[in-house]
């Protein structure tokens, strides 16, 4: 598949396969949820144990490693 788009700006981030994925736990107030740099985020959630399993249950769908 030829996908070459001149003058394209350095660091450009390919959207089809992620290198990695970065989840975080946000809290906010008394609710926590996990989001990715990949643009997914979970639902929010009571409990920071559980965003953690949301955030967990991510990288497997995506087949990433859980660091
Ligand atoms: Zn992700």
């Amino acid at each position: 598949m030829a996908d070459q788009r001149p003058g394209a700006p350095g660091g450009t981030v390919r959207t089809d396969h992620p290198d990695e994925h970065r989840v975080e736990v946000e809290e906010r107030g008394s609710f926590s949820f996990a989001r990715c740099s990949c643009g997914w985020f979970a639902p929010g959630r009571r409990s920071r144990d559980k965003s953690r399993r949301d955030a967990a249950g991510h990288l497997l769908e995506t087949g990433a490693e859980v660091a």
